[in-house]
């Protein structure tokens, strides 16, 4: 065989929440190239400026290679310098770290970060090790940060997680409504999806949400920029519109709807039927559910009058009722997309439950064409963190581990013993970074993310954390982030095709890929590290002798026994591994974990409505949408004759909630946790841009994605610069009643803010936006608003 060939094969970009397929092109060990693939739904040929550059984003010049621990004089100490070590000296010091915290302060003081950028057998590794092993709850997602709010307003709603709908609404839909969601940035192969329905059917429409002018705008038929928080007040009001002009959909509400007093209803992942979840339930739903009549309803929104809409947004009459009258027309299918704009508020479940109000109002629900589609941000934010369960209140398929009878499945699943299982939801990113700071969190482990510089506020509530001279923190990563420069240790990690994976996308497609190429040096992939950990700790070091004397055949094994290896190793042996490709993960461990851990993680969700296809099948498929029944791809749950789960006869059937009814909330506008004064007289949000993700610490390190967008700089009206005698390129402070950053003035290109707000993206490592930024979340999912807060610019 010639070894110089170019071989491709396929895999999922490792990016944004689109989950578009790319074909990769290896030789030589490296990966050369990729192009969109042309077999691929989703993409079907393209990917954006991030996707064409993906071969690049292995190959930074200072790529990690070895555990790193901060040593002097030959051993740890929190105030040493990086020092290269084994994995086993590594894994040693780690073990010894996270062992002495357990005897000495208990599971409530070990905790996980990780993120919707691990596969999902990562994710469900790390899930299984740290819920059942060491019995926290304490592990949680950086999807915390991104699509909380979502999960929040899906489970509130419908009972369960994740849209009904799926992309191909974009090509039936007739209009288009854009919430606080930047689609040509962020999504934007869904963007070149929309704008060819745009330009190709003259009739459709597109209506543009935002506090500020983004790239989205240059398409908008109906541009609106709307005051900071009055979203709430815009979504009543379409509802109100809807009940004045008569076109509620009244068979459909009738047949497939409740309403409920939203501040009196279940809270984040929480259904109502159990006491235990009655109890774990936050101040903000206490109280249980209260029906209310569509009369009374009708009552409550009538306060969103066009007028009242008009002055508390800013937004011109006529757009509003035009945006209205697409939303209330019945022959019009409208798609409403949405992202940060709705998640990251501090009243974001409540904006993702106002806008499924408005679609079960006229019944534009779960069709096609007529879909409320929640956008996620992270390759597998679906597939890993909310699918997967790695959020601290979470369980696999929807599950939570305040249920009795949710945390019995899963150690049925897991062999565990009753009680394995704490039943508290542990810490969430923003109470973990809090937890850091007090001490009382102080073996901390973090994956897949860049938290330091993702989280908000750092300065006061992150960095103190990891510099507490009381904690241990260990940080995987591939590249050297201000996360992995504040730990105590380093661990190499290989990523995206230098392992096999599974991501799962936005609209419930689940995809593989083969390990391609080999991780340099020592890297090796989250699986392996959380797998090799789990075997320095017996069952007898992590777990109380009550819990052992329920199966004392565990004694003198070790977590990885019984964890991962545990019926495993006979029914998925190496075999099943394709000969065609490297398997590493699989060789050091001896039988094909990574689909034992599959299997085992799919058997929580068949029969149960987020039914998987097999293993083997995905290798050979450009992804399936959950539920997979009968070999068959759902494309528009609750749906009959689409939905296997749908009873027949009922037509549509939301049967996440018992009786098979979606909520419709009353909920009222509420004023954001910080607004503009004297002396911080600006709004500041923040963002991302088309060519970095995330943070940049992979698109940073290619030559075209960094010379393209090589700074975060600060866009702002010509008004207000003009006011402040700023000039485009002066250097500015952007202070808040927390901290200041430093940058230069932009008042061109592809943001237009209005005056009185100045946005800043956060990819940029040199330039810390979250030093300013307020850490205020949402009182039901815990996710923290970075579109809001005050500032003051000043002229350094
Ligand atoms: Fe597609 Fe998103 Fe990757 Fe771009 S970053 S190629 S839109 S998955």
């Amino acid at each position: 065989r010639d070894k110089t060939a170019l071989t491709w094969s396929k895999a999922p970009c490792r990016f944004c929440g689109t989950g578009c397929s790319v074909m990769v092109a290896t030789k030589s060990g490296r990966v050369v190239a990729t192009h969109g693939d042309v077999k691929a739904e989703v993409n079907r040929g393209l990917n954006c400026v991030k996707g064409y550059f993906l071969s690049k984003i292995m190959y930074g010049g200072d790529r990690l290679t070895t555990p790193l621990l901060r040593m002097k004089d030959g051993a740890y100490a929190k105030d040493g310098e990086f020092t290269p070590v084994s994995w086993d000296t590594a894994f040693d010091v780690m073990a010894e770290k996270f062992k002495a915290v357990l005897r000495d302060k208990g599971p409530t003081a070990v905790g996980m970060f990780g993120s919707g950028q691990w596969t999902v057998w990562e994710g469900y590794a790390a899930l299984k090790l740290f819920k059942a092993g060491f019995r926290t709850n304490n592990i949680d997602p950086n999807a915390r940060h991104c699509m909380a709010s979502a999960v929040g307003g899906f489970m509130r709603t419908f009972g369960m997680d994740e849209p009904m709908g799926c992309y191909d609404d974009i090509e039936q839909a007739d209009a288009f409504f854009l919430w606080g969601s930047n689609m040509a940035e962020m999504h934007p192969i869904l963007w070149t999806r929309l704008t060819d329905r745009r330009l190709s059917a003259p009739h459709v429409r597109v209506g543009v949400l935002s506090t500020f002018e983004h790239r989205c705008f240059d398409l908008a038929d109906i541009p609106m920029v709307f005051k900071p928080q009055t979203d709430l007040v815009l979504l009543n009001f379409i509802a109100n519109h809807i009940i004045q002009t008569g076109r509620v959909n009244r068979d459909f509400v009738r047949k497939h709807t409740t309403f409920r007093r939203g501040n009196t209803d279940i809270g984040y992942g929480l259904r109502p039927e159990h006491p235990l979840e009655q109890a774990a339930q936050n101040a903000d739903n206490a109280g249980g559910s209260t029906d209310m009549t569509f009369e009374d309803y009708a009552a409550f929104v009538a306060d969103y009058t066009l007028d009242k809409a008009h002055e508390m947004s800013g937004v011109p009459k006529e757009r509003l009722l035009e945006m209205a009258e697409a939303y209330a027309d019945p022959a019009t299918r409208v798609v409403s997309f949405w992202t940060m704009g709705f998640n990251q508020h501090t009243r974001g479940v409540w904006a993702n439950n106002l806008i499924y109000n408005i679609h079960l109002l006229t019944g534009k629900i779960a069709e096609p064409g007529n879909s409320p589609f929640s956008l996620t941000g992270q390759p597998s934010a679906c597939g890993t963190a909310r699918e997967v369960g790695t959020f601290s209140h979470r369980l696999p398929a929807d599950l939570v581990v305040a249920n009795p009878e949710h945390r019995a499945i899963a150690e049925k699943i897991w062999k565990l013993p009753a009680g394995a299982i704490p039943d508290t939801p542990g810490y969430h990113a923003v109470q973990q970074n809090r937890m850091l700071k007090d001490g009382k969190l102080n073996a901390y482990w973090v994956q897949v993310n860049n938290n330091m510089q993702a989280a908000a506020n750092m300065m006061e509530e992150t960095l103190p954390g990891y510099r507490n001279p009381d904690n241990f923190i260990v940080v995987s990563d591939a590249y050297p982030t201000v996360t992995a420069e504040a730990a105590d240790l380093v661990l190499p990690t290989a990523m995206w095709v230098e392992k096999e994976g599974a991501y799962g996308n936005a609209e419930r497609r689940t995809q593989f890929w083969h390990q391609l190429v080999d991780a340099p040096g020592e890297s090796r992939s989250d699986l392996w590290q959380l797998v090799e950990f789990s075997k320095r700790f017996t069952v007898e070091e992590v777990w109380p002798e009550d819990l052992l004397a329920k199966m004392p055949e565990y004694r003198g094994k070790t977590l990885y026994d019984i964890l991962y290896r545990n019926g495993q190793v006979d029914r998925y042996p190496l075999s099943e591994a394709s000969p065609d490709y490297a398997n590493h993960e699989a060789e050091a461990f001896g039988f094909y974990l990574q689909k034992g851990l599959f299997e085992e993680y799919a058997e929580f969700g068949r029969g149960h409505g987020h039914d998987l296809a097999d293993f083997d099948r995905y290798h050979a498929e450009r992804g399936l949408r959950w539920p997979v029944v009968d070999g068959q791809e759902t494309r528009w749950r609750y749906r009959e004759g689409h939905d296997p789960y749908v009873t027949a006869g009922a037509g549509v059937e939301f049967y996440g909630h018992k009786d098979g009814k979606a909520r419709i909330f009353a909920l009222p506008y509420e004023p954001p946790a910080e607004s503009p004064d004297v002396d911080y007289p600006f709004w500041l949000s923040t963002g991302r841009v088309l060519e970095h993700w995330h943070s940049g610490s992979m698109t940073q390190r290619v030559p075209e994605l960094y010379k393209a967008v090589p700074d975060a700089l600060c866009y702002m009206h010509p008004d207000d610069a003009a006011a402040l005698r700023l000039r485009r390129g002066d250097a500015i402070a952007v202070i808040s009643r927390r901290g200041r950053m430093q940058t230069r003035v932009e008042m061109r290109g592809r943001n237009r803010p209005p005056r009185g707000l100045v946005f800043v993206p956060w990819f940029d490592a040199s330039q810390l936006i979250n030093k300013v930024t307020l850490d205020a979340t949402d009182p039901i999912s815990k996710q923290t608003d970075y579109k809001k807060c005050a500032v003051r610019i000043e002229r350094i």
